[in-house]
């Protein structure tokens, strides 16, 4: 699948999931997110939705070399998505299932996927803890570092997370991902 292949980090929750695991490292060099896959997942949306994203975005600013780029997308489907270019793409849906410091760590973990594609840069080394985990896990462990030097609690991520398990929408293998994913993150 085109798109698919161009996907750097689908994926807090993937709904839709493109590849196993919902990650995979794109061969494109900063490709952008194409408009017909904006459009499938709704098509860009404006207001209040987007103006949290941009408020948990700024909690970046002095850790992340350039700035963390957001946008909405109007899709009721919780979701996140990294892209090449460095665009992060969260869902409306997901945006009103979360407080603001799970939001700050949803783009913490599309930006653990930035981080180790080299599509984004820190101020200082945040990588390398566990170089042999997977995509996923690897990216949730760099968002715990990034909330701890955004001063947003570590807990914000397993409770984001735990937001999302409890809809009752989800398939039983993306569950299980997320199940094993909770279980790795610190409750406090
Ligand atoms: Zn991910």
């Amino acid at each position: 699948m085109r798109l698919g292949a161009a996907i750097i980090g689908s994926i807090l929750l993937g709904l839709i999931l493109l590849c196993c695991g919902g990650c995979s490292t794109g061969s494109a060099a900063a490709s952008a997110a194409p408009p017909e896959w904006v459009h499938h997942h709704g098509g860009i949306l404006q207001g209040a939705e987007l103006h949290r994203a941009e408020q948990a975005a700024n909690r970046f600013v002095g850790v992340i070399n350039n700035p963390v780029r957001v946008q909405v997308l109007a899709s009721d489907q919780p979701a996140a998505w990294s892209w090449p270019d460095g665009q992060i793409f969260l869902t409306a849906g997901l945006i009103r299932a979360l407080d603001d410091d799970q939001i700050v760590a949803v783009i913490g973990h599309e930006l653990g996927h930035l981080l180790r594609s080299g599509q984004a840069s820190t101020t200082e080394a945040l990588l390398g803890i566990k170089p042999d985990s997977d995509a996923e896990s690897s990216a949730d462990e760099t968002c715990l570092r990034l909330l701890d030097r955004t001063a947003t609690p570590r807990s914000s991520l397993r409770t984001a997370l735990c937001n999302v398990l409890i809809r009752n929408d989800l398939s039983e293998s993306l569950r299980a991902q997320l199940l094993m994913r909770i279980n790795q993150l610190p409750s406090r």
